[in-house]
């Protein structure tokens, strides 16, 4: 069997100090996500699920030049804790835990990690520091969710409501009909946003984010400048930019 182990957890320490002596581990993902409620019908795991998958196959495209970090599957989920259930992180906690796991790649060598991104709440507080982590750390460093990768065109085409990622919705609702229909509880959806989602939907979307993920650690690892800034896609149809500022 070909060898297509991307996780670091997966190597062995001889295995992954010789890849890096030998030069061949050029980049590392860090997957960072929730344990959140998704409305009655999906499982709290969603949006971790969703996020080591997309960094595993992107990963496993430029294998073995990419390792995946060991995922970071509580985040920033404090305006959801009246759901019972939900696990959250105080985001100074959040964002320097995921620094330290950056900070550990970076001493094992690694120039090139990208933060890969699967929770919406993580987003702001992680682009708060970003810009302090990368020249703490010194290395080429992004922070990217994998929605972000999407061509507007394309989410036009096949969503009927534009909202993407949204919660629990279309989007998520879709993509999990794909990777893991068990995870879906049709028979719990009470919202019309969510009955919108498709098993063919979530085909049509969960390609292009794993290539596109794949397009961003290419270039970074051939030093080119990516210009895919943190966005959402609003149900009007619209692009909006995230940033840490205040709003
Ligand atoms: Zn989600």
């Amino acid at each position: 069997m070909p060898d297509n182990r991307v996780f670091v957890g997966d190597l062995t320490r001889k295995e992954f100090r010789e890849r890096m002596e030998q030069g061949v581990i050029q980049a590392a993902v860090v997957p960072t996500a929730a344990t959140e409620q998704h409305n009655e019908h999906l499982e709290m795991i969603h949006d971790s699920l969703h996020v080591t998958h997309m960094a595993e196959h992107a990963a496993r495209r430029l294998h073995p030049k990419v390792v995946v970090a060991t995922p970071i599957t509580i985040g920033v989920s404090e305006h959801w804790m009246t759901h019972v259930g939900t696990l959250t992180a105080r985001p100074e906690i959040f964002c320097e835990y995921v620094y330290d796991v950056c900070n550990s790649l970076k001493r094992a060598g690694v120039k090139n990690i990208l933060i890969l991104n699967g929770h919406g709440g993580n987003v702001k507080p992680i682009m708060r520091r970003i810009d302090e982590y990368r020249e703490k750390l010194g290395v080429n460093l992004r922070f990217n969710s994998y929605w972000d990768v999407y061509d507007p065109d394309l989410v036009k085409e096949v969503m009927e409501n534009d909202r993407l990622p949204g919660h629990a919705d279309e989007f998520e609702t879709s993509t999990m009909l794909v990777l893991d229909p068990n995870r879906v509880h049709t028979a719990d959806i009470d919202n019309d946003a969510a009955a919108l989602g498709s098993r063919e939907k979530g085909e049509k979307l969960i390609e292009p984010a794993v290539a596109g993920v794949a397009s961003i650690l290419e270039k970074m690892i051939a030093g080119e400048e990516v210009d895919r800034p943190p966005v959402t896609f609003g149900a009007d149809g619209r692009i909006h930019m995230i940033t840490g500022d205040p709003v």
